[in-house]
């Protein structure tokens, strides 16, 4: 069993460690404890040990999860893949989605965000690498996507974010970087368990931290359709 709440302590500190190092060590990153396919318990440990941030997946995982943890005051982030038929879900569970790549999802989920709840808080995915594999929409599409959210009233675009080849992920982050520079986003939603010291040093805001956490994830068995 993982130490939950030894292993948050441990990465606050490193968290800390890499903005003073690397920033003026104002700006500590925000910590995304990401907790797909991890039991409720997990996140209730992780949430007694102080951590408010979680993010997740799969639409029907998170959903189930946070209706089961409704008491807690949990901050829900959507940061994988999103399909057309389960933005309600995300619409209506969600505070942040880190994950937008086209149009018509952004669209779906401004027309489906419930009226009594807030803006969704969101981040459009960007493949900087160009890796034909990742989702996330290229440079070249970026500025009519960032066009089109800042007219949806239901949506507040707060900055981009990436998944960079694993091999070589620094490019990405000092790209990604530049890009929130030129379309002056404040949020950088970048850095893993394995590459959140490079993802600060490039000025990471939210690191999206997994495995470190919770322990090696089991393959994945969540089916999302
Ligand atoms: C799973 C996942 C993470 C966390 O990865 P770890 O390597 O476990 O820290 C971060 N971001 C996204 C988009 C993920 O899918």
């Amino acid at each position: 069993m993982p130490n939950i709440s030894h292993n948050l302590a441990q990465i606050q500190a490193r968290l800390h460690q890499c903005a003073a190092r690397f920033t003026d060590g104002q700006a500590v990153p925000i910590l995304l404890a990401v907790s797909k396919t991890k039991p409720v318990s997990a996140i209730i440990e992780a949430y007694q040990a102080g951590q408010r941030d979680f993010g997740e997946n799969y639409a029907q995982e998170l959903t189930d999860k946070a209706l089961q943890l409704q008491h807690l005051a949990i901050t829900w982030h959507f940061i994988g893949p999103i399909q057309s038929n389960k933005t309600h879900l995300i619409a209506e569970h969600c505070d942040w989605v880190h994950s937008i790549d086209r149009a018509k999802i952004a669209e779906r989920l401004n027309a489906q965000r419930p009226a009594h709840l807030p803006p969704l808080q969101v981040c459009i995915q960007v493949n900087v690498d160009q890796q034909t594999t990742k989702s996330g929409v290229d440079d070249a599409q970026l500025p009519a996507l960032i066009a089109l959210i800042k007219g949806l009233p239901h949506l507040r675009l707060r900055g981009l974010m990436t998944i960079p080849d694993p091999n070589n992920p620094k490019p990405a982050f000092l790209r990604l970087a530049q890009l929130a520079q030129q379309f002056e986003l404040s949020t950088l939603s970048m850095g893993m368990s394995d590459d959140m010291d490079d993802a600060i040093a490039a000025g990471s805001t939210m690191v999206r931290i997994g495995s470190a956490i919770f322990g090696q994830r089991e393959h994945t068995v969540t089916i999302d359709k």
